[in-house]
């Protein structure tokens, strides 16, 4: 079994369990979407904070010039923090508070991803309380799948998220004749851990059906943004930690028709983080159970919530082991019978104190983790500061 390289030593010193950030890997992610991007005068790439806001992340995702991509006040506040430019935030969720728009008002943000006309009215009167004029773009549901798991798709007629397309030219006109607000732009988003390029293209192809309705009455709009959902290979992080990047943005400068002078923005969150990012986590006992036996491990679903959620497979790996491998449950401590990391996995001998590193947990794991059943959450390191 090929394994990820750890500060095993370092690793001893801290308490279990913890997430552990490999920033040469974030580093050369950051470098190869840069580099892709550079291909395309006109790409903008915002990283979507909700795949992680560990400050010691956000700064070194800050540092590479991506822009931050919100869904709730909170992280608004977080980019901020990060050091992230106003000019290059941008905010969606289909329930912003006053609160939340207010804030963003205040900080003069780049645009708010508008989801319905109410959302619209208020965030125009809030703007206007304020004597400013807040830049919207709205978020059309294009009504196109993803091959991807049920909970994480969202760009289906029957979802909640954004504005159907028929509704598209009347919430514009709306917004014309609204002072407070200027309409920039169309943004979509159509799920995650997508790997199939095809579902990119059907995006593309909606979109370009939709410019060509509104070119009809001469409008053209300054933005359009795709959001993100591009997956990474969780059956493989040590062999391919690098998304394929190319071949993403190069399916949208293929398919996708912009006007001249139209900026195409994205919205990468797992695509940006996830391969970077292991639980590390202690076994606390090796129990023989009738049929088969558990790792029970310190972590749980309270530390990643993954697997319980959606049934999404981490690679595991005893790095602290080179002994034959036998087959593992892989368990946390918490009660809840879904507290399973994975089943009758093939690992080197376990013991209790060995390590263990759950592999591509970078997204959607530290920022998801609970203190239910009264627990401490999990610390997360970067590897810059176990040298
Ligand atoms: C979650 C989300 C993203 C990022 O999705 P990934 O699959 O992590 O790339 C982008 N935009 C919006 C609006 C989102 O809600």
């Amino acid at each position: 079994m090929i394994k990820g390289t750890f500060p095993i030593a370092k690793f001893r010193e801290l308490e279990t369990p913890f997430y552990y950030y490999d920033t040469k890997v974030l580093r050369d992610t950051l470098a190869a979407i840069n580099k892709e991007t550079g291909k395309y005068g006109n790409f903008r790439v915002h990283y979507a904070v909700k795949a992680n806001a560990n400050p010691k992340v956000l700064n070194i995702i800050r540092e590479s010039g991506l822009g931050a991509d919100c869904v709730s006040g909170g992280e608004v506040h977080a980019a901020i923090n990060a050091g992230f430019p106003s000019e290059k935030i941008v905010y969606a969720g289909v329930g912003k508070t006053d609160k939340e728009i207010n804030y963003s008002l205040d900080h003069d943000i780049f645009c708010f991803n508008v989801e319905s006309v109410p959302e619209l009215e208020v965030i125009n009167e809030l703007a206007a309380a304020k004597g400013k004029v807040a830049q919207v773009a709205f978020r059309i549901n294009p009504n196109v799948g993803a091959h991807t798991h049920a909970n994480i798709t969202t760009g289906l007629a029957e979802n909640k998220f954004g504005i159907s397309m028929e509704d598209m030219d009347t919430v514009i006109e709306m917004a014309q004749s609204m002072n407070n607000v200027k309409f920039i732009g169309l943004h979509f988003h159509i799920g995650s851990q997508i790997l199939d390029m095809g579902d990119f293209a059907a995006l593309c192809n909606r979109v370009n059906e939709l410019q060509e309705k509104l070119a009809k009455h001469q409008l053209i709009c300054e933005h359009i943004n795709v959001g993100g959902g591009l997956g990474i290979d969780y059956g493989h992080p040590n062999h391919l930690p690098i998304p394929n990047f190319a071949d993403y943005f190069a399916t949208y400068h293929k398919f996708l028709k912009l006007y001249p002078n139209q900026t195409l923005h994205f919205e990468l969150g797992r695509a940006v983080v996830g391969q970077c990012g292991s639980l590390i986590s202690k076994v606390t006992y090796v129990k023989q159970g009738t049929n088969k036996q558990f790792a029970i491990l310190d972590a749980g679903m309270t530390d990643l919530i993954r697997p319980a959620l959606y049934q999404a497979y981490h690679r595991i790996e005893n790095i602290t082991s080179d002994e034959p491998e036998e087959t593992y449950d892989v368990v946390g401590p918490i009660c809840e019978s879904s507290d399973v990391f994975l089943k009758a996995v093939d690992l080197n001998k376990a013991h209790r104190g060995d390590l263990f590193a759950l592999r591509s947990a970078g997204a959607y794991g530290e920022i998801m983790a609970s203190q239910y059943n009264c627990r401490e959450l999990p610390k997360g390191y970067i590897s810059d500061e176990l040298v």
